[in-house]
């Protein structure tokens, strides 16, 4: 600091006057602070006045707990909430608001929240006021930190949610009880179910049944007396069922009149059986509604878990849902035990089972039809319908994908007269269209068996007024026709009455003696298409076919060939003297409304135009090539070493012996006759060459001239067909010189 200057008077006064100018400028700024400082804390008060009243009039309780536990500030809410004054209140450890049972979770939460291993916590709580009464809260709680950074504890909001809770209670009951009986429903069934596998898994010793119970004759009672006659029954069963069985036990409704029940701790299979008839006695018992006195029974399917194969609690009600429907079939009023063993394809054949109801129910069923038609005429004679099953996810379903599912079931029945319906209107739906024929349809076993087959057909033809009943066929499998003879040879008699005819289908493959095929008046045979399909290149096949077309000739039905595949197919049809065929060489099915446009354009292949049938003396010319044929596939096989020698060297060849004898007696004469007997010998000589080569090891040289082997054959077979068609020119002409 420098040395203090002398100042003069003047000098004096100034520094006076500026000191008091300083010092009013002073004063006026700190004046102007305090206003400042005034009315800042003005502002602080008003604002924490504000902050209370807000937290006060919240419809949340807010509250703060120290580092301690204890509860330091709490609004106006907190207090209604708890029934406590803000005094009780204060001071008191938080977790004493919360009953004795969820304390220990409580602190433990509290504690992770105040040790900040978890940042927040949200959960319903259950608390209870001063008076001990609980209610349910919804708590949000976080740490907080001072202003100075130091932490400050937990601030809480609890929003009361008891009648929310009371809500979802309702809920809840709703998506698992039932209302009519007020017995748990499916959900609540399978839930209790989980439960009772797990327990048994755990225990290990003790099984689990699972019951499924399905009222006989309700439907009667509720159709003759009403819904409300049949809810009071619902209703006692229900309570009667229940108080059959013991605590721990669930009985649920499903549906309907279907119950299910799950039965713990159950010793063994046998022990469940006084249970289960317990059960059905309580079904049985008479039930007064009213002036009613009702009466039925239930049919009950049980399983048992665990089983050998590992299963969820939906597989289990499902074999008991199928065991329940192998009671029924054995006669209601009873129970039937699943049987694990038995099972396994039948299980996937329920659930689809219920599929194709729906789908049924969805009209997702549709017919195709495959013309039928005179391969020598080229008339379109009738077309046979063919089901699928326009399914939603898997496309045009083929009827093997579903029939054997619900073959031995109602269902195939009520699938069947749907068929027969849906044929009929389709036919009456053709004509505008210049189509006018008869339609086939497949009738399955178990339809057919019905009691009141004719009676069903006649009240659905009569409610087809338009079609006239010989338009309609109906084609019986060979097999089922044999398993109640009586039963369905009367049938087809009645229905002949009414007009309708019948074709045996798959002919050939039921070993029907001829006694049978005298009884049955079916007015077609549809030879099975396994030996149509085949008679080209097996022998046996043919033979069959030329059998069964002498059947049908002897016995008057008209033979009609399915699966005529190529030209070839058609040919060799006609000359055995089959007029009448269907198959994929003619027209794949096709959906209803393409048949007409297809019958007006199709012409039959030029091959088969007036084809007549060959002389049965000149079978063997057909049988020919179809023998040879087999035989060089049998030869080339042997030779890759796939097969044993072919037995048919030139003495075991029935065509060589024919051609020496009758074949040259008949034929002798004409230009192509020659040429066949050396191309025959040719062609066996070469045979044994190769066969020979073989037997020396030189395999593959045999192999090689395979080729060979097949010229010569297609040689001889072309020659063949010169000779049958120079024999039927001859034939004709011969007939025209006659007429
Ligand atoms: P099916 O009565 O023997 O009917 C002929 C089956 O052969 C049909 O098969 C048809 O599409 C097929 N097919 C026709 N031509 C040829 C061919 O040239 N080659 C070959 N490989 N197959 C040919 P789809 O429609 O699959 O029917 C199979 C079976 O299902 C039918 O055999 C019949 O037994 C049954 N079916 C079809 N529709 C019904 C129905 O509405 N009710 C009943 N109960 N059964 C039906
Ligand atoms: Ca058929
Ligand atoms: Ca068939």
């Amino acid at each position: 600091m420098g040395p203090i200057k002398r100042i003069k008077y003047s000098e004096q006064i100034k520094v006076g006057k500026d000191l008091a100018h300083l010092n009013r400028a002073l004063e006026a700024k700190v004046a102007a602070r305090t206003v400042e400082l005034a009315k800042a804390n003005a502002d602080l008060l008003g604002r924490e006045a504000l902050l209370k009243q807000i937290l006060d009039t919240s419809s949340v309780a807010i509250f703060v707990v120290d580092l301690n536990g204890r509860i330091t500030q709490a609004n106006r809410r907190m207090t209604e909430m708890f029934g406590c004054p803000l005094g009780d209140l204060l001071g008191k450890p938080y977790l004493t608001l919360v009953p004795p049972s969820v304390r220990e979770i409580s602190q433990q939460r509290m504690l992770a929240l105040l040790a900040g291993s978890v940042p927040s916590v949200e959960v319903d709580r259950l608390y209870w006021r001063a008076d001990q009464t609980e209610f349910w809260g919804h708590l949000a709680g976080r740490r907080f930190y001072h202003a100075d950074g130091t932490e400050g504890g937990l601030v809480g909001v609890i929003a009361d949610i008891s009648l929310l809770k009371e809500h979802q209670r309702q809920l809840e009951r709703i998506a698992h009880y039932d209302a009519l009986t007020n017995l748990p429903n499916r959900v609540l069934l399978a839930d209790r179910l989980h439960q009772a596998m797990t327990l048994a898994q755990r225990r290990g010793h003790l099984l689990v049944a699972v019951a499924y119970l399905d009222l006989d004759g309700f439907k009667a009672v509720n159709d003759q007396h009403g819904h409300e006659v049949g809810d009071q029954l619902l209703m006692t069963a229900a309570t009667r069922m229940k108080q059959s069985l013991r605590e721990g036990d669930t009985l649920a409704r499903l549906g309907g009149d279907e119950f299910g029940a799950v039965l713990i701790e159950i010793e063994d299979r046998a022990s469940s059986v006084p249970m289960l008839g317990r059960l059905l006695a309580a079904v049985a018992q008479p039930v007064q509604v009213g002036d009613l006195l009702l009466q039925v029974s239930a049919s009950l399917g049980v399983t048992f878990y665990p089983q050998a194969e590992d299963l969820d609690a939906d597989q289990l009600l499902r074999q008991a849902d199928q065991a329940m429907y192998q009671a029924k079939l054995a006669g209601k009023n009873r129970y039937h035990m699943f049987d694990a063993d038995q099972d396994i394809s039948i299980r996937c054949r329920h659930e689809s089972a219920q599929d194709i109801r729906r789908a049924l129910s969805k009209n997702e069923f549709v017919l195709y039809y495959q013309p039928k038609v005179n391969m020598r005429t080229g008339q379109v004679i009738g077309a046979e319908a063919l089901i699928r099953w326009q399914h939603p996810d898997k496309g045009l379903l083929p009827p093997d994908a579903f029939l054997p599912v619900i073959e031995d079931q109602p269902l195939a029945v009520e699938l069947g007269e749907w068929v027969i319906d849906t044929a009929l209107i389709q036919m009456v739906d053709w004509r505008p269209a210049g189509l006018d024929i008869p339609v086939s349809v497949n009738v399955g076993a178990r339809q057919l068996q019905q009691a009141d087959f004719v009676e069903r057909l006649r009240s659905v033809l009569a409610a087809h007024r338009r079609v006239r009943p010989g338009d309609l066929e109906l084609e019986v499998l060979e097999t089922s026709a044999l398993e109640d003879l009586e039963h369905v040879s009367r049938v087809i008699e009645s229905c002949r009455e009414l007009g309708v005819r019948f074709a045996l289908d798959d002919f050939g493959t039921g070993y029907s003696s001829l006694t049978y095929l005298k009884r049955l008046s079916v007015t077609q045979l549809k030879i099975d298409q396994s030996f149509v399909r085949d008679m080209l290149d097996d022998p046996d096949d043919l033979a069959i076919l030329d059998g069964v077309l002498g059947l049908a000739t002897a016995f008057r039905r008209q033979p009609i060939a399915e699966g005529v595949e190529t030209v070839e197919h058609g040919e060799m049809l006609l000359q055995l003297g089959c007029e009448v065929a269907q198959g994929y060489g003619i027209a794949r099915p096709m959906p209803g409304g393409e048949l007409p446009g297809w019958a007006a354009a199709w012409r039959p292949d030029p091959a088969w135009v007036g084809r007549s049938p060959v002389n049965r003396d000149d079978f063997p010319l057909l049988f020919c090539s179809v023998e040879h044929r087999a035989w060089i596939l049998a030869i080339a096989s042997h030779l890759r070493g796939e097969r044993e020698v072919p037995r048919m060297d030139r003495h075991h060849c029935r065509f060589g012996a024919w051609l020496v004898a009758e074949g040259h007696s008949r034929h002798g004469a004409q230009p192509a006759f020659a040429n066949i007997e050396s191309l025959h010998r040719q062609l066996h000589a070469l045979a044994d060459e190769l066969m020979g080569l073989n037997a020396l090891g030189r395999n593959s040289e045999a192999l090689a001239r395979v080729h060979e082997l097949h010229d010569l054959r297609d040689a001889l077979l072309a020659r063949i067909k010169t000779l049958l068609s120079e024999t039927r020119l001859h034939e004709l002409f011969s007939m025209g010189g006659r007429s």
